[in-house]
């Protein structure tokens, strides 16, 4: 079994994250930490926390610090992620988000901040077409949908455009990627933490290149300590392709 790790992707919405992120839980053995599937399944069941969240959500608008910072730190908490790590997804995503969570955190430290870099208009392509399993979370798109009906072909649950695809808080969600979690890219990259890979591509691609990176920190390879280039197509990829992600593929 590979060691175990504690990762934070990066990356704006639609980049897709959640995909990468519950590969390389499974891969690394590490919990799956995804403050947007913690906040909507609050949402759903109605807690304190759900009903101070919802307006945040629908809105595409940051839920407090504090607040999340909270959330985060009572899962961290929770045995699992002290033994073998764990992968964050869609934390943190803010500067003061990232300075609390350090604390949280101390004495252990990240051990590597992986920035999925995808093209802005893509993004927007697979935020405007992508579709979601009410029940399970898998996703979907307007070009890959689920075999029959707009039924999961995972669980058999509703699948739906999720509230916060709407147009308007799509936009503002980029907005505010790149006035408060864009300088998180630079933050770790200053700290020596931050690997730049290119998102593009099929599912697996993507997650061989994630795999590669991570897999040479942990031998010690030659990426180490990493320098925060700037990720691009791969050399001979003139176009910008994607292949759409499989059915039931996380998000
Ligand atoms: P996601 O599933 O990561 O796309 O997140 C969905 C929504 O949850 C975001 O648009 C925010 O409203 C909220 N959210 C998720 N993570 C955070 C976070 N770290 N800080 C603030 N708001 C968050």
């Amino acid at each position: 079994m590979v060691p175990g790790a504690r990762l934070i992707v990066l990356g704006k919405q639609g980049a897709g994250k959640g995909t990468q992120c519950m590969r390389l839980s499974h891969r690394y053995v590490v919990p799956h930490i995804s403050t947007g599937d913690m906040l909507r399944a609050a949402v759903k069941s109605r807690t304190p926390l759900g009903l101070q969240a919802r307006r945040y959500l629908d809105a595409g608008d940051l839920i407090p610090d504090e607040v999340v910072l909270a959330m985060v730190a009572a899962r961290l908490d929770q045995d699992d992620t002290r033994t073998r790590g764990f992968v964050l997804d869609g934390f943190p995503r803010t500067v003061a988000q990232a300075d609390g969570f350090d604390e949280l955190l101390k004495p252990a430290v990240i051990d590597l901040v992986l920035n999925l870099v995808v093209p802005t208009g893509l993004v927007l392509e697979r935020l405007v077409s992508r579709r979601v399993c009410e029940d399970c979370g898998a996703i979907y798109s307007t070009s890959a949908p689920p075999k029959l009906n707009w039924s999961c072909d995972v669980c058999g649950g509703e699948v739906v455009q999720r509230e916060d695809d709407t147009e308007e808080a799509i936009k503002n969600r980029l907005d505010l990627y790149d006035s408060s979690t864009a300088p998180l890219v630079t933050r770790y990259a200053a700290l020596g933490k931050l690997v730049e890979v290119w998102g593009v591509g099929s599912p697996d691609e993507v997650t061989n290149s994630l795999t590669a990176v991570i897999d040479a920190y942990q031998h010690g390879g030659e990426f180490f300590p990493p320098t925060p280039t700037q990720a691009r197509p791969p050399a001979g990829r003139r176009e910008l392709r994607e292949l759409p992600l499989g059915a039931g593929e996380q998000s």
